[in-house]
């Protein structure tokens, strides 16, 4: 384990209120001791055959799904998901882990023989031109360095150091400093499952460790999960220090109800994608826009279904929403109701006043109607359960709206019309989109990440961006004589 540092960071059950651990905020001794490990390893690791790297994925892959109620309840206590949420997550990063232990075919390079010819002018024979082949390989780019976020403790850095590590990287991750132990266990796990000394690090620290390692001369390449202030500066000052950067940063989502909509689907995926999660989801779908009539049958059966949220503590049966992660961000939630109110939105439901636990950093679904575009509560992302509503007359005019935001991480549209669903794919702005889902959750094989402020970088995590963002193309061309 790392050195203390000067300064600890006390984290809270946030259902509780009841301190559960420590965070080293300053240890910058123990991120180079970290950085130097996995310096020292990359030589072996990167030469030994891939097939064999990911034995070590295999295995861990088992030992998390034998883990899985274990790690949900580590969730479920420092971040405060239902257990529900908690175990999905863990699902999700354990597809990830199931994508990377294809890096044998994924990181393949490509052939082309007889190119070219070059008619040698030194030959002597009758052979005419000699043929020239040329390849392309996928090369590790050293020692990697992954940052994530509070709210998705375990699913985050799965979706880059396995697949990191893959591909023949070694991998210092630092992860929230908010929620870090669930990541203080997956570690262990990773060591279990018998990856040699060094090829995965863990670093704990807040802003001053980022600000150390993003520079450090011996990291190559920097993912980032977090806010855009944060993925901001990273990407501007890792990029000025010649890493490799991509950031994966915050959001504000729309999602577009048509009048045709199957009426069912577009409440419960509104629903899902606004208040799962506490509304603490980079694709939390915060900002609805109904198109025509819609509101007339959306709107009651809307504010129905969230007044019968149950808040709770996470780990109880029957809850449907758990707190916020810690008592800064409940804080922000309930000032941006208040900013609301101070903007003319019509507050329907107002989650100060929800049923929930006296103890612990509570606020219930919320929900503001006939919103406009220039409003605080539509274009800041508020990162809670508050959901505004905004009017349009006709899709174009909500892309319109939905395309107003600096962000672009995520759009959905619910209708049954194939047309409109096609108007929407190629006129709103946003690297995800949904038709008829509330969430375009990521896919460990497919790419993921927004457009606009909200990601920083060139390729994206996961699919086929992830395996070239951790690898370097290496051209070789051939001529033998
Ligand atoms: P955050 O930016 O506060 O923290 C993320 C990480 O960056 C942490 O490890 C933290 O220690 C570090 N950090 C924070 N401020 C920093 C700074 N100024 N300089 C250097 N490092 C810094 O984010 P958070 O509150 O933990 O997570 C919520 C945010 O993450 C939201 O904005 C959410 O939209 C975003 N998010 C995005 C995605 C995505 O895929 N786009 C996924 C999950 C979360």
């Amino acid at each position: 384990m790392q050195d203390a540092g000067s300064v600890q960071r006390t984290n809270i059950n946030p259902a509780t209120g009841e301190a559960i651990g420590a965070t080293p905020m300053d240890a910058v001794g123990a991120a180079d001791k970290a950085v130097a490990a996995a310096a020292r390893a990359f030589p072996e690791w990167s030469a030994t055959p891939v097939g064999d790297r990911v034995q070590h994925l295999f295995k861990y892959k088992t030992l998390l799904e034998q883990h899985a109620g274990e790690l949900a309840q580590i969730i479920v206590e420092e971040h405060g998901k239902t257990l529900g949420e908690a175990m999905g997550s863990v699902r999700r990063g354990i597809d990830c882990i199931e994508h990377a232990c294809a890096a044998p075919v994924l990181m393949m390079g490509r052939t082309l023989p007889q190119i070219a010819v070059s008619s040698s002018f030194c030959r002597t024979d009758n052979e005419g031109g000699v043929g020239i082949d040329s390849a392309v390989d996928r090369v590790p780019v050293g020692v990697c360095l992954g940052i994530t976020p509070f709210n998705f403790p375990v699913m985050v850095p799965m979706w880059m150091w396995p697949m990191a590590v893959a591909c023949g990287n070694t991998f210092v991750l630092k992860p929230s400093e908010k929620d870090p132990a669930s990541a203080v266990r997956t570690t262990e796990l990773a060591q279990e499952a018998g990856f040699p000394k060094g090829v995965l690090n863990l670093v704990h620290g807040g802003i001053d460790v980022v600000k150390h390692l993003i520079t450090h001369d011996d990291v190559r390449a920097i993912s980032f999960v977090g806010s855009t202030r944060a993925g901001a500066s990273i990407y501007a000052t890792g990029a000025a220090a010649g890493k490799r950067v991509q950031c994966m940063c915050g959001a504000k989502n729309h999602s577009i109800i048509m009048p045709d909509a199957n009426r069912g689907a577009a409440v419960d995926g509104v629903i899902g994608s606004a208040f799962g999660n506490t509304g603490q989801r980079c694709l939390a779908g915060s900002v609805v826009v109904l198109v025509g009539d819609t509101a007339d049958w959306f709107m009651p059966a809307l504010v129905e279904g969230a007044k019968k949220i149950a808040v709770g503590i996470g780990g109880e049966k029957g809850t449907g929403m758990g707190p916020m992660q810690d008592a800064e961000s409940c804080d922000r939630a309930v000032s941006y109701i208040e900013i609301g109110e101070g903007e003319g939105a019509d507050l329907l439901l107002d989650g100060r006043k929800a049923k929930m636990p006296d103890t612990g950093c509570f606020v219930g679904p919320t929900i503001f109607d006939n919103a406009r575009p220039e409003m605080r509560i539509v274009s800041e992302e508020i990162f809670g359960p508050v959901l505004t509503i905004m009017r349009a007359k006709t899709l174009d005019d909500a892309v319109a709206m939905v395309n107003q935001s600096e962000y672009g991480n995520m759009s959905v549209i619910f209708t049954d019309s194939g047309h409109a669903a096609h108007r929407f794919e190629t006129t709103v702005e946003a690297g995800m989109l949904g038709v008829n889902v509330g969430v375009p959750a990521p896919m460990a094989a497919f790419p993921f990440a927004g457009w606009k402020k909200s990601f920083y970088g060139d390729l994206h995590t996961n699919g086929e961006d992830g395996v070239r963002f951790f690898t370097k193309a290496r051209v070789t061309v051939r001529r033998w004589l």
